[in-house]
């Protein structure tokens, strides 16, 4: 499996699979520690105006080039609508307040790991449209005229729209 650790990352030794309930994981015989994977948790706001629908251009791989809705991972620490908030600014510049929960989905095809992408909507409570440094653009697009979008999620939530 990709993502398996070789090595402990609490005490360095070399990890083994093992056969926990059916399922394989990889566990120290140094220290003990399992590793369990897990989805990494995304977040991002859905904003519709009479332009259309708020969209951000990736800077960088995966899928550099093509269009998202604003979002991003959430910090440990962090409360997942403040993140929400947080990377909608970062990469469109405007600030925006969640009106509540659209979707939340499981990708698959993201090659850094599976994700949980929860998905609010939201509307524009100031700034200015300006991509922010992890992106190449940052534009409302009509519903009927989207660009190439990444991710599977996106767009099964953007086709849900129109
Ligand atoms: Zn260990």
């Amino acid at each position: 499996m990709a993502m398996e650790f070789s090595h402990c990352p609490m005490c360095g030794a070399v990890l083994a699979p093992f056969d926990e309930g059916g399922r394989r994981r990889m566990k120290c015989g140094g220290c003990g520690f399992i590793q369990y994977l897990n989805p990494s948790s995304a977040v991002g706001v859905l904003i519709l105006t009479d332009e259309g629908v708020l969209l951000v251009k990736r800077r960088f791989e995966p899928y550099k080039g093509k269009w998202v809705i604003p979002s991003g991972f959430i910090e440990y620490e962090e409360d997942m609508r403040e993140a929400a908030v947080r990377e909608t600014l970062e990469e469109t510049g405007l600030e925006v307040e969640l009106t509540g929960l659209h979707a939340a989905e499981s990708c698959f095809d993201d090659p850094r790991g599976n994700t949980i992408l929860v998905l609010f909507n939201g509307r524009i409570t100031g700034g200015t449209l300006e991509p922010g440094d992890d992106a190449d653009g940052a534009a409302f697009f009509p519903l009927e005229r989207l660009p190439d979008i990444a991710f599977e999620a996106h767009r099964k939530v953007l086709s849900g729209l129109s």
